[in-house]
């Protein structure tokens, strides 16, 4: 049960807004989702950056989900 605490469950979708846990180097903690697939391609929304994630390892990285 305790692996699953913090573990976030709602639906991951285009245009999604999520805080992560972890600040990016550029200071922001806030990606939107782009893409999903096998993968899910989020962008930091301060420099741009993207990154592919595992479902379940941007699950556990996630603290909520942001304002838009
Ligand atoms: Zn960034």
């Amino acid at each position: 049960m305790s692996a699953k605490m913090g573990y976030y469950r709602n639906p991951i979708e285009p245009g999604t807004l999520l805080e992560l846990k972890k600040k990016h180097p550029c200071g922001s903690r806030i990606w939107e989702v782009v893409r999903v697939g096998v993968l899910i391609r989020v962008r930091c929304r301060v420099c741009g950056r993207c990154l592919d994630m595992e479902p379940l390892a941007l699950r556990s990285a996630v603290l909520g989900e942001a304002e838009k």
